[in-house]
C-alpha cells in the first residue's frame, strides 16, 4: 500500500492493448503500410509479445507489489468481422482477469484506446451514428464476459487525443483533416461512452466507471503576445476543458476557431463515478500568422526540471493546477490514469514519479483521488515514433522479448509496499 494515501488508492502501471500485445490486424497495421508517406518509424508488428507473454508480465507486476493494473481490450482481435466474435481471443482476455485477481491485482479494463477494427471505419466510421451501436454491440459482449470480476472500467481512452490526431490533424488513422468531422466522432465517441456505461451499470451496479482524457498544462510561449494568449486560451479550452465541462454541464461545446462551432446537450453527468487523467506534460503554445487556425505548440524547459526523451518538458507544478481545476468544476473523484516519462537512460524516472506522487498527495487534502498508474509497466510502441522512446519500469529487448528490470522498478516496488514514501 502506498503510504500517505488512503487504503483503497491504487497504485499501479497501465499499458494498451496494441502498444505491448503484438500480431494485431487493425487500423494501426494498415497505417503502418504505408509507413514512408506517413512518416511511421517502425511498424508494430510483434511489440513485445504480450498476447503470448501475458502470465509472465503479471509475475512483473506481482514483483512491483503493485494492487491494480490498468490494461486495454483490442476490438479488433475480439470482433475480426462485424458481428463475429473471436471466443478464443474474449476467453484469453477473461483469463488475464482471473489471473490478475488470484495475483491480488485489481483489474482496470478499458474498452478503447486508439485502435479500431478496419471494418469500423469503412462500414460504421465514428463520425457516423451507426458508430455507437456497432461499439455498444461490442462492448456489451466483452462487458457481460468479464463484469462479474471487473470492479473498474474505463471506456475510451482519450477522445480528444482521438479526434485531434485522426480527424483534425490526420497524421493518425481515419486520417481525416476536417475539424466538422472531428465534431460528429467526438460526439458519437461520448454517446458510446454513454451506452458502455449503461450496459455496465446493467452488468454490474458495483462497478466504477471512468473515461481517460489527457490533460496538459497549456501556455503561452511569449507571456504578453496577445496572440499567444488567444491561441493558449483557445486550446486549453478545446484540449483540456471541453471534454471535462460536457461531463460537468451535460453541454459539448466544441469551437474550433471560427472554422466550426457546435454546441450540443448531451446528457453525460452520470455516465463517469470518476474522471481519469492521463497527464504528462506542459506544452507552450506559439501562434503562427502563416497557419492561424493551427494549434501550434513546442516544448522547451521552460522550469528547469529537463525534458525527457521525446523533449517533453517535466512539470509536475502543471498536475496540481489542472486537478483542482477539474475538481472546482466536476467534483468527481479522479484516478490518474496515466503518467510518465520516455527515459532510455532511466536518470530521471525516480524524481519523476516522486515529483508526481509529492502533488498528489497535497492535492489528496482536498480533492478525492483515487489512484496512480504510471505508464508503463513495460517499454512499447509508442505509435508514430515506433519503439525508441522508452517508458517502461521494464526495459525490453525487441529481438529477444527479454524483459530487464530498470533501477527504477524496485523504487517502484518499495513505493507500492509500502516500504518508502514520497
Ligand atoms: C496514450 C498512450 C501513449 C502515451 C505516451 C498517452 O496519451 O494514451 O497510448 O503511449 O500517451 O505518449
Amino acid at each position: 500500500m502506498l503510504k500517505g494515501f488512503h487504503k483503497d488508492f491504487l497504485f499501479g502501471v497501465a499499458t494498451s492493448a496494441y502498444q505491448i500485445e503484438g500480431g494485431n490486424q487493425n487500423d494501426w497495421s494498415e497505417w503502418e503500410k504505408q509507413a514512408n508517406i506517413k512518416g511511421i518509424k517502425t511498424s508494430c508488428g510483434q511489440a513485445t509479445d504480450h498476447w503470448n507473454r501475458y502470465e509472465n508480465d503479471f509475475l512483473l507486476l506481482k514483483e512491483l507489489g503493485v494492487n491494480a493494473y490498468r490494461f486495454s481490450l483490442e476490438w479488433s482481435r475480439i470482433e475480426p468481422k462485424p458481428g463475429e466474435i473471436n471466443q478464443t481471443a474474449l476467453q484469453r482476455y477473461r483469463d488475464m482477469v482471473l489471473l490478475l485477481k488470484k495475483l491480488g491485482i485489481e483489474p482496470v479494463v478499458t474498452l478503447h484506446h486508439f485502435t479500431n477494427p478496419l471494418w469500423l471505419h469503412t462500414d460504421f466510421p465514428w463520425h457516423t451514428e451507426k458508430s455507437i451501436e456497432r461499439f455498444a454491440k461490442y462492448a456489451e459482449k466483452v462487458i457481460s464476459t468479464l463484469s462479474p470480476e471487473v470492479k473498474y472500467w474505463i471506456t475510451i481512452n482519450e477522445p480528444v487525443v482521438f479526434i485531434l490526431l485522426g480527424y483534425i490533424d490526420g497524421g493518425n488513422p481515419p486520417g481525416f483533416k476536417d475539424s466538422k468531422l472531428a465534431f460528429y466522432a467526438l460526439k458519437n465517441l461520448l454517446l458510446a461512452h454513454k451506452k458502455a456505461s449503461e450496459i455496465i451499470r446493467h452488468y454490474s451496479p458495483e462497478a466504477r466507471i471512468g473515461i481517460a482524457h489527457n490533460m496538459m498544462k497549456i501556455s503561452p510561449a511569449r507571456i504578453f503576445n496577445p496572440l499567444d494568449l488567444y491561441l493558449t486560451k483557445h486550446a486549453d479550452r478545446f484540449y483540456n476543458w471541453m471534454l471535462v465541462d460536457a461531463f460537468a454541464y451535460n453541454i459539448l461545446n466544441y469551437r474550433f476557431f471560427s472554422v466550426f462551432r457546435k454546441r450540443e446537450k448531451l446528457e453525460l453527468k452520470n455516465t463517469i463515478d470518476f474522471l481519469g487523467i492521463n497527464y504528462y506534460t506542459r506544452m507552450h503554445f506559439k501562434f503562427d500568422l502563416l497557419k492561424p487556425f493551427h494549434l501550434s505548440f513546442f516544448s522547451f524547459d521552460k522550469s528547469k526540471n529537463g525534458l525527457s526523451d521525446m523533449r517533453w518538458e517535466i512539470y509536475p507544478e502543471g498536475l496540481e493546477s489542472v486537478l483542482n481545476r477539474v475538481y472546482e468544476k466536476l467534483h468527481l473523484p479522479i484516478i490518474i490514469t496515466e503518467n510518465g516519462i520516455a527515459d532510455r537512460e532511466d536518470q530521471k524516472r525516480i524524481k519523476f514519479i516522486t515529483d508526481h506522487l509529492k502533488v498528489l498527495k497535497r492535492c489528496q487534502k482536498n480533492i478525492p483521488l483515487d489512484g496512480y498508474f504510471y505508464w508503463s509497466l513495460l517499454d512499447n510502441y509508442e505509435w508514430l515514433l515506433g519503439f525508441e522512446p522508452r517508458f517502461g519500469l521494464y526495459e525490453v529487448d525487441y529481438q529477444t522479448f527479454e524483459r530487464k528490470k530498470r533501477k527504477v522498478a524496485d523504487y517502484f516496488a518499495k513505493l507500492a509496499k509500502g516500504e518508502s514514501k514520497v
